[in-house]
């Protein structure tokens, strides 16, 4: 494999160190037994460090290296009230010095007080970050503007603000994260015999999926990567998955396209009903993987994005293959947010996908 091309692609790109790389990766042989299919495997980047772990840690190096080239003292993001990227990003910015402003938006309707209050929202007041509100959950546009408000009164104030995006209209950096992840995992693939044939990975902004598959292609590995949707339809993922792979072909200056339209794979089959909310699928995934092998995943990404791949397991979609890596993004904190609307599934009863006594 060609890894040494990613790091020349990355080469020019500031970069912050912030996670503690390489994640490793794990076999779940219990989880296995359980459901069958082929050898499945964990990329733990729940493991990167930066106030309890996840993928923006990756994603931060990047806006954090541009961030202090330029000479920046103030970090300005946006997310949903139970974000990681915004606890992450509070974090990142205490560790380099800089002071933080989070807008939080409201994505996810008829919320309770546990949910504005515990899991993400605690961590944010923890490592000092300012917080504002956003009403829109839906207005990507609205919010990035809002946020240059801000960034304005900063910069009246002698603030040199410099502001992470929420909209698919600006530079994807935070995917180079992610085209570096490819280059560890083939690395790993390779020194630890590996016989990993598919990846499945949650795919919300998309700058993880994106960044992931365009990385696995410019190293020249064909390896299919499946991005189960979290934040919008299949449809609407695949456009948004090829609108950032093109941005991020051109911001990498590559000379023809890395990722072709066959490459993008989305599945929203436990997608429903919709972002941030929970189903029986999701529920019965993060008890599985507690149960056999000890792992958490959190109730909005790995939680739904684990269910998508125990869905196509047992529609023995990849019953051929030798095994298939899931990478674990993260996202542990907003489990605490979401005990009443956990509780709220199991009462219900929902049938179990899988027996998990073992
Ligand atoms: C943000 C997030 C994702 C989605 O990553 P994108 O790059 O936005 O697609 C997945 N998992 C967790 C835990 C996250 O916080």
């Amino acid at each position: 494999m060609h890894v040494n091309t990613i790091t020349k692609l990355l080469a020019p790109f500031p970069r912050a160190r912030l996670a503690h790389l390489p994640t490793p990766i794990d076999e779940l042989p219990n989880l296995n037994k359980a459901v069958g299919g082929p050898r499945l495997f964990m990329k733990r980047d729940d493991c990167t460090g930066l106030a309890l772990g996840g993928n923006k840690a990756r994603k931060l190096e990047f806006y954090l290296g541009e961030a202090q080239q330029l000479g920046a003292d103030t970090l300005l993001i946006t997310g949903a009230v139970q974000s990681n990227y915004v606890r992450m990003a509070a974090a990142a910015a205490a560790k380099s010095g800089m002071a933080c402003h989070v807008q939080l938006e409201e994505r996810v309707p008829d919320v309770d007080e546990i949910y504005r209050r515990s899991g993400n929202v605690l961590l944010n007041r923890i490592l000092g970050a300012s917080i504002h509100s956003y009403p829109q959950g839906e207005d990507e546009a609205g919010a990035d503007r809002r946020l240059e408000q801000i960034a304005q009164e900063l910069r009246s104030q002698g603030k040199r603000p410099y502001i992470i995006y929420l909209s698919a209209d600006h530079t994807p950096l935070g995917a180079l994260g992610y085209v570096n992840a490819a280059g560890e995992i083939l690395t790993q693939i390779e020194e630890q015999w590996l016989p990993i044939e598919h990846i499945v990975i949650a795919s919300g902004s998309s700058l993880s999926h994106s960044g992931l598959l365009l990385g696995l292609r410019a190293a020249g590995s064909e390896i299919p990567v499946t991005g189960v949707c979290v934040r919008r339809s299949a449809k609407l993922q695949f456009e948004r998955v090829s609108q950032c792979t093109q941005a991020l072909e051109q911001l990498l200056n590559l000379a023809r396209p890395a990722v072709m339209p066959k490459d993008i794979q989305v599945f929203d089959g436990t997608f429903a009903p919709g972002y941030g909310r929970l189903n029986a699928q999701v529920v019965e995934a993060i008890e599985l993987l507690g149960r056999s092998e000890g792992i958490l995943l959190d109730p909005v990404y790995t939680g739904k994005s684990m269910a998508g791949l125990l869905a196509l397991v047992r529609a023995k979609k990849f019953d051929q293959l030798g095994g298939v890596l899931f990478v674990h993004t993260g996202g542990i904190p907003a489990l605490f947010a979401y005990e009443p609307a956990f509780t709220r599934i199991l009462q219900q009863g929902a049938p179990p996908l899988f027996s998990s006594d073992m």
